[in-house]
């Protein structure tokens, strides 16, 4: 079966075009891209995002400012702490399915106040506990790594999502989806504003 992981030449420039748009972003050159008001007319599916993420709420990362994009550009699925669940898989699918999307990043970031929240606790109270239960994986497999431990569960989060989601993509993004589409995890260090990609 193929791989969702590997590369592909549309994949490949839209990965390059949110990756120039994070190098603006960084640098403190944003060009605003698509960002006037354009009124809207016709059936919904005129839009053509270009790129998928998924990412963690919180205000420090947010997308179409993280890659200088604007209005038709991205389709962004934010929930706290970049976890996964029912909706977000069907999000991920009606997405994927509806607009022939070739690239998904899944994204974590650094500083993220979920993840610190987890590690401090080990039976949080409910609701913030259905998070913290479902960043057990990353937070197992990031404990004995040296560094920060915070940044470390975000970059595994990211990891455990986008591994996740390549062995579900046959079953969401249909057949022949792996010669298009492309899934990888990404990290978000927001002391340099740089979006390292994982894998
Ligand atoms: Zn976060």
């Amino acid at each position: 079966m193929k791989d969702f992981g590997r590369t592909s030449p549309v994949g490949d420039l839209m990965l390059e075009r949110l990756i120039d748009g994070n190098k603006r972003y960084a640098s403190g050159k944003l060009t605003h891209p698509n960002q006037v008001f354009r009124r809207w007319s016709g059936p919904p599916d005129r839009q053509q995002p270009f790129a998928m993420i998924l990412s963690c709420s919180e205000s420090g990362a947010p997308q179409e400012v993280v890659f200088d994009c604007g209005v038709g550009d991205l389709f962004v699925i934010r929930v706290a702490g970049l976890v996964l669940s029912e909706s977000v898989l069907a999000s991920v699918e009606f997405g994927v399915r509806t607009w022939h999307i070739p690239i998904v990043m899944v994204l974590g970031h650094s500083h993220c106040s979920v993840a610190a929240a987890a590690l401090r606790a080990e039976d949080p109270p409910s609701p913030f506990g259905s998070l913290a239960t479902r960043l057990r994986p990353a937070l197992e497999r990031s404990k004995r790594l040296p560094g920060d431990g915070v940044s470390n569960a975000g970059r595994a989060q990211a990891q455990v999502v986008a591994e996740y989601l390549r062995g579900a993509g046959h079953a969401f993004a249909g057949p022949g989806a792996a010669d298009r589409l492309r899934i990888l995890a990404a990290f978000l260090n927001q002391g340099s504003g740089m979006v390292e990609i994982l894998d």
